[in-house]
């Protein structure tokens, strides 16, 4: 059953005025399925698989960053019990994220048993690139479908200054590593600072272009204690504007399911999207949620109500009862978040590498 289906019934919700919320009625056709309060069906699902990462990346860590002890890090048995009980209500979508999931020992395990879940048909990954050398061939053989890599940078010593300790010739190679292995329609992740990687957004579309890739500008989000933001905060638009300087941008319908919205440049197979938390607000289509390394399960990146499903799961609840307390938790799922500009004062305090980005 699909959204439009749902009948809605104009509801006040908490902070921002009449929203539509899904009927008793409608509530009880959309049963076996996951659907919140507002009609909104969930197909994905954003699963951390660790906190730990081999990067420092300056908008997503702290240099000092102290990691979650191995036993209040979901098992890779549990993130495979969690994943089976969501493909059970429909969510037909799964991406893998972190900290950096491929620093996860024995991450291969999980990823190869998801890839054979029937039902999953699309098996995601997103990753910084630092171990593709190695994994992207048996990644492409678990049945991984497409790679999200993050690269802010084509500079060497700018790439080391904003991860604080990455090797870009090795991100470069792993780029490299995930075309050989067969993998199309990669996508560069870039977050976009003023005054850090600006002089170079039309250098990273000529890349993009010049692999065959796809790229996505970031907005910097205010997450975790980190300060001096609100001098690096740079908008999609004004990117834009800047990438239409050089490039003749023409707006496209396409959509991968997700937050960015697409542009395309004529003769080139690459998309080009913006990932705009602040200035455009992309909640009333949203079709997913968050599972943190230690099991919290997030309806909303901004929002900071959470559903412990480790708790559930080490509690020797059985799947009936993993499976209700998942369902319950689309009682939370806020209508959205509400980041705004004021970059400086984190508005959620977890940091990008606990939810997962
Ligand atoms: N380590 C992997 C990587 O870097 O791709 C996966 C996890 S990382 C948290 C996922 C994405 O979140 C990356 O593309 C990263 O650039 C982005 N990210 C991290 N902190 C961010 C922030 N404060 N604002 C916007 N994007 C952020
Ligand atoms: Fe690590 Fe990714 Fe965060 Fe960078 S953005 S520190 S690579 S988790």
């Amino acid at each position: 059953m699909h959204n439009e289906t749902l009948s809605l019934e104009s509801t006040p919700d908490g902070q921002s005025g009449f929203r539509p919320q899904i009927s008793a009625d409608a509530l009880r056709h959309a049963e076996g399925t996951l659907v919140d309060k507002y009609g909104r069906r969930i197909t994905y699902v954003r699963l951390s698989i660790t906190d730990r990462c081999d990067f420092r990346c300056t908008y997503c860590m702290a240099e000092e960053m102290s990691f979650l002890p191995r036993d209040q890090v979901l098992s890779l048995e549990e993130c495979l019990r969690v994943a089976r009980v969501f493909v059970g209500l429909g969510v037909n979508k799964l991406r893998i994220t972190g900290g950096e999931p491929l620093v996860r020992r024995d991450a291969m395990w999980l990823i190869e048993r998801l890839g054979a879940l029937p039902g999953l048909d699309n098996l995601v990954l997103t990753t910084n690139g630092s171990q593709l050398d190695r994994y992207a061939r048996p990644l492409r053989e678990a049945g991984v479908r497409r790679i999200n890599i993050s690269l802010d940078t084509l500079k060497a010593d700018r790439f080391k200054a904003i991860t604080r300790i990455g090797d870009l010739g090795k991100v470069l190679r792993g780029i490299d590593a995930a075309r050989a292995a067969g993998f199309s329609r990669t996508k560069l992740n870039a977050v976009m600072m003023r005054g850090i990687n600006d002089d170079e957004f039309t250098d990273l579309v000529q890349f993009a272009v010049d692999n065959e890739l796809d790229i996505s500008f970031i907005e910097e989000m205010p997450l975790g204690e980190i300060h001096g933001r609100s001098t690096t905060y740079i908008s999609s638009e004004e990117t834009r504007d800047r990438l239409a300087g050089r490039f003749e941008l023409l707006p496209s319908t396409e959509s991968s399911g997700g937050p960015a919205r697409y542009w395309r440049i004529p003769g080139s197979a690459s998309r080009i999207g913006f990932i705009s938390p602040h200035s455009h607000n992309f909640c009333d289509s949203c079709n997913r949620v968050r599972i943190t390394a230690r099991g919290e399960l997030y309806p909303c990146l901004g929002q900071n109500d959470a559903v412990n499903l480790m708790q559930v799961l080490r509690s020797g609840a059985d799947d009936a009862a993993l499976r209700q307390a998942v369902v319950d938790s689309m009682g939370i799922k806020p209508w959205g978040h509400d980041f705004t500009q004021q970059m400086d004062a984190p508005q959620v305090v977890r940091f990008m590498s606990m939810t997962g980005g």
